[in-house]
């Protein structure tokens, strides 16, 4: 088995950039939850280790571009403390609002109620906009279902940064695999007896392969498949594929004071409209 990857490393949306010899991820940071996760199985097994980091706690440092940066006490009050009150009032909002309500207008309406203005209301407004909806529901509030919002569930045992960075779990899937980096897929040819995948480098031929790329990657018809696939493959029809979305959350990592950076590094979080 080969593995084909465009870029020149492995990891893909995970990324541990090396900061002055602390690690920063600028990508995938938490394990999210602990148990009967197969993500922290998989660091158990290889004897990593992790510390606990939920989105707003101690490990968190923000900065308001238009204020300077946020204490943490603001951090708890305008952005941790909405987000779960928002989370207890969904049912309420969604009474109150209709089947089929966007999230953002949910948001509005409960942003409303809680009277701030100014920063603090920039604030609260992000921890439910950017920080739950963008951040972990892949896509802008206006286009997500307030329906839908809470209704998935999550392994317990909270949110952990493994030791070392990401980069650490990614290399133990790597290891023992053929991974050719930089060969980008341009064209897979298939049929029954087997496919035929050109790369920007090479051909390769073999019996099955295995696309995993990104959403995006398969909207922009970046990879060409001959035959083309049936569409039960990709969705129903090509219009419901280009309706999916995938969020923009952003990692911008800055140094907060011209000091050591100590381990686990405190990756900053930078609160933009
Ligand atoms: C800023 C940010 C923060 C995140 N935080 C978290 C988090 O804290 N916890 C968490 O669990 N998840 C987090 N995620 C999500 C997580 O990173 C992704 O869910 C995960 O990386 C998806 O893995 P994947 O293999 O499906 O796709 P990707 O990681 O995107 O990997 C796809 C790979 O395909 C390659 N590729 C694309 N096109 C081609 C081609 N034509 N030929 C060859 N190779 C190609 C790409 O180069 C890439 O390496 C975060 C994502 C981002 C962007």
């Amino acid at each position: 088995m080969i593995v084909l990857e465009g870029r020149d490393r492995v990891g893909g949306r995970t990324w541990t950039a090396d900061f002055g010899g602390a690690p920063i991820d600028l990508g995938a940071a938490w394990i999210h939850g602990t148990e009967g996760n197969p993500v922290a199985d998989r660091a158990r097994r290889h004897g990593i280790g992790w510390q606990p980091a939920e989105v707003v706690d101690a490990t968190i440092a923000a900065f308001d571009p238009h204020t300077g940066p946020v204490s943490l006490a603001d951090l708890v009050t305008y952005v941790a403390t909405p987000q779960a009150g928002f989370e207890a009032a969904v049912g309420e909002l969604r009474a109150i609002l209709g089947p089929g309500a966007s999230v953002a207008r949910a948001i509005d309406l409960y942003v409303d109620r809680l009277g701030l203005a100014g920063a603090p209301r920039r604030w609260a407004d992000f921890g439910l906009r950017q920080a739950i909806v963008e951040l972990f529901y892949g896509g802008p509030a206006d286009l997500s279902s307030l329906d839908s919002i809470f209704e998935d569930s999550e392994f317990p045992g909270g949110n952990q940064f493994p030791d070392g960075g990401y980069a650490r779990l990614v290399d133990t899937l790597a290891r023992g695999l053929d991974v050719r980096t930089g060969e980008t897929v341009a064209t897979v040819r298939w049929d029954e007896g087997g496919v035929e995948v050109e790369t920007s480098r090479a051909t390769h031929r073999g019996s099955h392969a295995i696309v995993t790329v990104p959403l995006g990657v398969l909207r922009a018809d970046a990879i060409r498949f001959e035959p083309a696939l049936p569409a039960r493959v990709l969705a129903r029809r090509r219009e419901q594929l280009d309706d999916l979305l995938l969020g923009h959350p952003r990692r911008v990592p800055g140094l907060l004071r011209p000091v050591a950076l100590h381990r686990p590094a405190r990756p900053a979080v930078v609160l933009r409209r």
